[in-house]
């Protein structure tokens, strides 16, 4: 075939020894038909989006053949998986092309993920199917959109084959870009192998691509433990459930990945979660930036032997509630439009969602709302919100804000639009019937999250009863 795709590969990964991962090459799909390509991320990364499209471009994002310059290989990792130790899991279902730098002279990740089996695999098939691969697409994008740090979606690749879950379902591959894909899972591997030498390495690898002003693995878990404390607050702040906030599910980076069993919440509840595998609510909302703690005590102990002791390692991590604590302030405290700081700011947003919880309000379109007479018919006896309002008032009394130049901050911190549920889920309905244009509209709406939505209004409205989808499953 003459495949002649240009991409200049980087791979600093690959020139780590083979400790790290198995060199392999995805293996290929019958017949590869594209189902989106992101244009935008394309021209980022500095990739031609119009190869990219044509058969070669997308045999490569296939996986059906490896580009030059590409040394394709899935990555080893550990992990605690709801609590429990699994000492190997590595890249099961995905495998690394390489790696590029972009127009922006940052370096990524190009991953293919549903690739077919690795060592890694264990019982899995190394494959997905479209269902999983539009949902990552949808949330990454909408991730990205709002201003979080998340992994990106590059393409869906429709595969021709026939994947088996509890039915026999349209297979799919999806080309996820990351900052990287090292994990607090990844040093847990070779600290559980004892391997100092092995975790030596890769913390100067790390450093050197994520935190290239910090010196040493005290350095690299302070840089994580702020990363993650900013992460968390920016989920917080847009509703978002991870789901699966395993160690090997957190990035170094701070970037979210592995969109698996997540939402956006609708109704707002702290203790909402979404996975049918998290019965005892370990992942709910409200948990994350403990169970964030949980994973960076994790890290910590992983990067003990490069550390040195005990006491520095714990300082490191202890500032982790103070760091998210702020930043949760600070992504509230727009979302109610103060510009100040004033002692009571804490009591009184908790006090808008407590009132939220209690009246089943919607949580985007309730703060999206705020300011406006809409606000109050989110909540099932208005009257609830009327008594915050008037203490808001009292407090936005204090600034010298005009309420216009208010409202425009406000909108710029509430979307209008988020990626709902039932919406993902009429997405995947209609794309496994080989529909892909509600996911398009879907996606399209999504790109301007804080903008009057216009002709999308219909994608602002929460589920009715039959549309409300009561669980999301594993990203498999
Ligand atoms: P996740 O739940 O997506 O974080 O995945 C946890 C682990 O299971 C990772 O090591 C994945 O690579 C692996 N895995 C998940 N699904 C599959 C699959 N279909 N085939 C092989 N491995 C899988
Ligand atoms: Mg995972």
């Amino acid at each position: 075939m003459p495949m002649s795709l240009n991409i200049p590969f980087d791979n600093s990964y690959a020139r780590l020894d083979d400790r790290f991962y198995t060199k392999m090459a995805p293996t290929p799909v019958k017949a590869p038909t594209l189902i989106a390509l992101n244009q935008s991320l394309a021209a980022q990364l500095g990739l031609d989006a119009a190869t990219l499209g044509e058969p070669d471009g997308v045999a490569a994002l296939a996986g059906n053949f490896t580009p030059d310059g590409a040394e394709p290989l899935a990555q080893v990792y550990a992990g605690h998986q709801f609590g429990g130790w699994s000492p190997r899991l590595g890249d099961g279902r995905a495998i690394l092309l390489g790696e590029i730098i972009g127009r922006d002279g940052e370096r990524y990740d190009i991953q293919l993920k549903g690739s077919g089996p690795t060592p890694y695999s264990r019982m899995g098939d190394g494959r997905a199917w479209v269902g999983p691969v539009l949902r990552e697409y949808i949330v990454s994008e909408a991730m990205h959109a709002l201003g979080v740090p998340t992994t990106r979606a590059l393409a869906a690749i429709a595969t021709g084959e026939t994947v088996i879950r509890e039915t026999p379902l349209p297979g799919a591959v999806f080309t996820r870009v990351a900052a990287s894909h090292i994990r607090v899972g990844t040093f847990q591997y070779f600290a559980s192998q004892q391997d100092t030498e092995a975790l030596a390495a890769l913390t100067d690898h790390t450093l050197a691509r994520h935190f290239p002003d910090a010196k040493g693995a005290l350095g690299l878990l302070d840089g994580v433990v702020a990363k993650q404390a900013n992460l968390i607050a920016r989920w917080m702040g847009f509703g978002f459930v991870h789901g699966v906030m395993n160690t090997d599910n957190m990035t170094i980076s701070g970037e979210t990945i592995d969109y698996g069993p997540c939402a956006y919440m609708d109704r707002y509840h702290p203790m909402q979660v979404f996975s049918s595998i998290d019965q005892q609510g370990r992942y709910a909302y409200g948990r994350q930036p403990d169970m964030a703690m949980w994973n960076l005590a994790q890290l910590a102990s992983a990067l003990l032997p490069l550390i040195g002791g005990v006491a520095p390692a714990q300082a490191s991590i202890d500032r982790f509630p103070d760091l998210f604590r702020s930043a949760w302030l600070r992504v509230f405290r727009a979302k109610i439009g103060l510009q100040s700081e004033a002692a009571n700011d804490t009591d009184l947003i908790n006090d808008l969602l407590d009132r939220m919880a209690q009246g089943q309000a919607d949580f985007t379109n309730t703060f999206r709302a705020l300011g406006t007479d809409k606000a109050r018919d989110e909540f099932v006896d208005p009257s609830t919100y009327d008594d915050w309002e008037r203490n808001w008032r009292d407090r936005l009394a204090t600034e010298k804000t005009t309420p216009q130049e208010r409202l425009s901050e406000m909108h710029r911190a509430n979307p209008a639009l988020i990626a709902r549920t039932h919406r993902i889920e009429q997405a995947i309905q209609a794309g496994v019937a080989g529909d892909f244009s509600v996911f398009e509209r879907l996606v399209k709406a999504l790109e301007t999250p804080f903008a009057e939505p216009g002709e999308m209004i219909d994608l602002t409205r929460p589920p009715l009863n039959d549309e409300v989808v009561p669980q999301t499953f594993c990203g498999t």
